[in-house]
């Protein structure tokens, strides 16, 4: 699709220990998503603290050039984490 699409997670409302939830508990945003932009992983610069941590597992939008800007992404998100700008 069209390219210079934004999104951005707010990780202090999902997947960061400072009151955020688990992303592996909710995963909605992958679910809605039809073109599969999102990508659920713990973050790769994790080396010594235990990587299955709910608070080290975090959404990225990976795919971005695949984006439809449909945003059921984010009406969809229960944290209302997920911002998409175009
Ligand atoms: S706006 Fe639509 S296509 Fe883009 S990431 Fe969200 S659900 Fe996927
Ligand atoms: S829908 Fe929102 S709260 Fe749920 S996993 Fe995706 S970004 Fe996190």
């Amino acid at each position: 699709m069209m390219g210079k699409t934004k999104i951005i997670i707010d990780y202090t409302k999902c997947g960061n220990a400072t009151g955020g939830i688990d992303p592996r508990t909710c995963g909605i945003c992958l679910k809605v998503c039809d073109p599969a932009v999102f990508l659920m992983h713990p973050p790769l610069n994790v080396k010594e603290e235990n990587p299955y941590d709910p608070q080290y597992w975090q959404i990225t939008a990976v795919w971005l050039s695949l984006c439809t800007h449909c945003m059921k992404c984010v009406k969809a998100c229960p944290q209302k984490a997920i911002k998409v700008i175009y």
